[in-house]
């Protein structure tokens, strides 16, 4: 039987620290604000949204929302985000993508300040991961996988990591915070040979394919920590992950559930990040 590695008492930890350093910012007349930037109506922003909002509600945390129809140009849209840039009343951004058609992801990006880049989008906050510097925020997802790990003691130093998927967003800046905690590292991606062979040769597996139960009892062997950040729905209407769940938890020692691991701990980050740029500002850290 695997310890489940529940997201539950880490987003409790965070919680704390989050509402303890809004008490001090408020102490200083600082009311940690973020700004919500949303074009249309898609079902999984609205439903992110809700999570971002009864978050920040519960830590002291402000949300303003700036909403644009889908049809909105690309130049209303770098408007807003200028006029966010310069308000000093807002500490962090949330700009939700993909972005429709109409717009240039990469323009739009580089438009917003690094330091209200709460979620890790712009260059300098992925130059920020790769650098170990206080440039933007790291990714909230790969951020949540090395939360999760490190409030349940996982060991990392000089242990063997596997992250599956490569992506900007998630797998790429977790590799590189694994191996800040020096982890040895090996990234994978859809032409790496023998995935069940690699992924058997680490301590630690951190899966991020968006394959749903792409990654079963046949990649994985006893002693491994297991992180699932895939989210699907299966055909009958549940969530799980990348990880066949059922098949893996009687192999490693520990894993993520899916619904309540990963994805819940990542919207905490988000938070923790605007306090943290709000907490910055006000020369508190
Ligand atoms: P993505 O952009 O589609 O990237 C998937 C990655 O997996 C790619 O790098 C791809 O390799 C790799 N891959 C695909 N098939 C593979 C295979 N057979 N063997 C090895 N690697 C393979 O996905 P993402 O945005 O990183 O998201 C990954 C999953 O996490 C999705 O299920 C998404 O819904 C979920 N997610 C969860 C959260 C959360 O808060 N929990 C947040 C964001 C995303 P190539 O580069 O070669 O194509």
């Amino acid at each position: 039987m695997a310890t489940i590695l529940k997201g539950a008492p880490v987003v409790a930890a965070m919680n704390e620290h989050n509402a303890a350093l809004c008490e001090q910012l408020k102490a200083k007349g600082v009311l940690p604000t973020l700004a919500v930037v949303r074009v249309g109506e898609r079902e999984d922003d609205l439903s992110y949204e809700r999570g971002v909002m009864t978050r920040c509600g519960k830590v002291g945390v402000k949300v303003k929302q700036y909403l644009l129809p889908a049809d909105a140009q690309q130049e209303q849209l770098l408007e807003v985000i200028r006029q966010i840039n310069k308000d000093d009343s807002i500490h962090g951004c949330l700009l939700f993508r993909p972005l429709p058609k109409q717009f240039d992801d990469t323009t739009v990006r580089a438009a917003l300040a690094p330091e209200k880049d709460i979620d890790g989008i712009t260059d300098a906050s992925l130059a920020g991961v790769f650098t170990n510097t206080e440039l933007g925020y790291p990714p909230c997802t790969a951020q949540a996988c090395l939360e999760i790990l490190k409030y349940y003691g996982v060991p990392l130093s000089g242990k063997r990591a596997v992250v599956v998927g490569r992506s900007l967003v998630v797998g790429k800046p977790a590799a590189m915070m694994l191996d800040r905690e020096n982890a040895t590292v090996t990234l994978c991606n859809s032409r790496t040979r023998d995935l069940p062979a690699v992924c058997k040769e680490a301590d630690v597996v951190v899966v991020a394919m968006g394959r749903m139960g792409a990654v079963g009892a046949d990649c994985l062997r006893a002693g491994q920590t297991v992180v699932d950040v895939g989210i699907h729905v299966n055909e009958e209407g549940r969530l799980c992950g990348d990880v066949q769940f059922a098949a893996a938890e009687p192999v490693v020692d520990a894993i993520t559930p899916v619904p309540g691991g990963v994805g819940t701990v990542t919207t905490s980050v988000l938070v923790g990040h605007v306090v943290a740029a709000a907490a910055k500002k006000a020369e508190l850290l």
